[in-house]
């Protein structure tokens, strides 16, 4: 109820939710206070939760943030709310996005475009920048978002708060509505990174439902907070700190690199050369991934269908004309483009080369340390006009793409704040499957 108050009081100003459950969040409160009286609590029994909306939650509509997807009631839970379920969490609601995950600002939200709590001038990154905003306002603790290229740390990042990526595979995205399928990833924001990984303990594990689900046992993910650093090696690839970064954000994200080294930890200088290409591999392998996923959406199966149409496929075009927003449009267009016989190879196949020589770069890097810390953005929130030009948005994703085109864990935590107050936001990457360590080190520096 506290959590409701306040979403009633502050939402219709940071609009961080598409849908609000009160009603069967009380219920579930209520069910969870009987199993906690049976002293049969779990880890989450009762704990309130926000949910990115388009996770699949059944009975609750789940929009994407797309008039396509406006009336969509799922029939069925994802994995993830199933696991929350079987732990008796009370789910707050959906919060907003950019459609269909596809952004980093959540302005390209059908129905509630997200303020910066710390300004609300400012935009509160993207694409789950519902739930960063929810948790920084304090009207949610914890929140679940994807990741797909950036869209937990990116807006954790923008709104001080935490948020982590985990390893490709470690939960189940059967029921996340697909964006680009080899990279998407759910994971969890909130104020720290100990309340991150308590709620990433209970959503991991295999899943027979996703055919990419790693059968790898889930350790307790809070096991190594509070263990020294001493000793840690610790590699700053010097591309992340070059041209493009802003000061201010590069001053502090060095600032933490040298109290690790006062906790005993080493610091690696290195390269990765391969970040220069990191943005345009990631945009082809995201929109051509997405032009193929989003192909379902046909007015006719579920999701937006035109009122008036001559034949099938008037009725196709006029549905999916009507359904989708600018810059999924833009996205579908160069997916399809790049995919095109003719250009097939000059495109996907280049950037499925790069996928590679990436993967390799990030290979060789922790051969010779145990973590990378990287800023998570090359500046600050910023404010919404900023969002016009799309070459320079996608141009602001080069710090977090690489993660999923590897399909490595990373965490976004603060570490300051600029001048004018704005939150700044460092990102901690992993070797495969080690989120333990991550956590353990994000948490070092909270
Ligand atoms: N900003 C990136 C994009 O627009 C990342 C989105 C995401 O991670 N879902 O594709």
């Amino acid at each position: 109820q506290t959590y409701f108050e306040r979403i009633k009081k502050y939402d219709d100003k940071v609009k961080s939710f598409i849908t609000v459950t009160e009603e069967k969040a009380l219920e579930q409160a209520e069910k969870a206070q009987g199993v906690i009286d049976k002293g049969e609590a779990k880890a989450l029994t009762g704990i309130p939760v926000a949910v990115k909306d388009n996770i699949c939650t059944e009975g609750v509509k789940t929009t994407c943030a797309s008039k396509m997807l406006e009336n969509f009631v799922p029939p069925y839970n994802a994995t993830v709310m199933e696991k929350l379920d079987a732990e008796n969490i009370v789910m707050l609601g959906k919060t907003s996005m950019d459609e269909f995950a596809m952004g980093g600002s959540t302005q390209t939200s059908a129905f509630a475009k997200t303020k910066n709590p710390y300004d609300l001038d400012r935009v509160p990154g993207g694409s789950s920048g519902g739930s960063a905003a929810a948790v920084a306002a304090g009207l949610a603790p914890v929140a679940l978002g994807t990741d797909t290229g950036g869209s937990i740390r990116q807006p954790a990042a923008f709104c001080g708060v935490t948020g982590i990526k985990p390893t490709y595979s470690r939960v189940s995205r059967f029921g996340l509505v697909a964006f680009a399928s080899s990279l998407d990833q759910i994971g969890s924001i909130g104020l720290d990174a100990h309340d991150c990984a308590i709620l990433l303990n209970e959503i991991c594990g295999y899943d027979f439902h996703d055919g990419t689900s790693s059968k790898l046992e889930v350790p307790d993910f809070t096991a190594k907070i509070g263990e020294s650093m001493k000793g840690m090696k610790i590699a700053l690839p010097k591309e992340f700190y070059a041209e493009g970064i802003n000061d201010e954000v590069k001053a502090a994200v060095l600032k933490a690199a040298e109290e690790y080294k006062a906790m005993g930890a080493e610091l690696i200088e290195c390269s990765m050369p391969s970040l220069k290409y990191a943005v345009p591999c990631y945009y082809l392998l995201a929109c051509a991934e997405a032009a193929s996923n989003l192909s379902r959406y046909d007015g006719i199966k579920y999701g937006h269908r035109t009122l008036t149409a001559d034949s099938y496929e008037e009725l196709i075009i006029k549905s999916r004309s009507e359904g989708f927003g600018e810059e999924v449009k833009r996205r579908i267009l160069l997916g399809n483009y790049c995919l095109s016989s003719g250009y097939y190879d000059a495109y996907y196949r280049k950037a499925m080369a790069l996928r590679q020589l990436i993967r390799k770069e990030y290979n060789d890097i922790f051969e010779k340390c145990d973590v990378i810390l990287t800023p998570t953005t090359p500046a600050v929130a910023y404010s919404p006009e900023m969002t016009s030009d799309p070459v320079q948005m996608y141009q602001a994703d080069i710090c977090t793409v690489t993660v999923n085109i590897a399909g490595l864990p990373a965490i976004s935590t603060p570490c300051g704040y600029d001048s004018k107050g704005m939150p700044i936001g460092m990102s901690v990457i992993g070797r495969k499957f080690d989120e333990a360590t991550i956590i353990k080190t994000a948490d070092a520096y909270e």
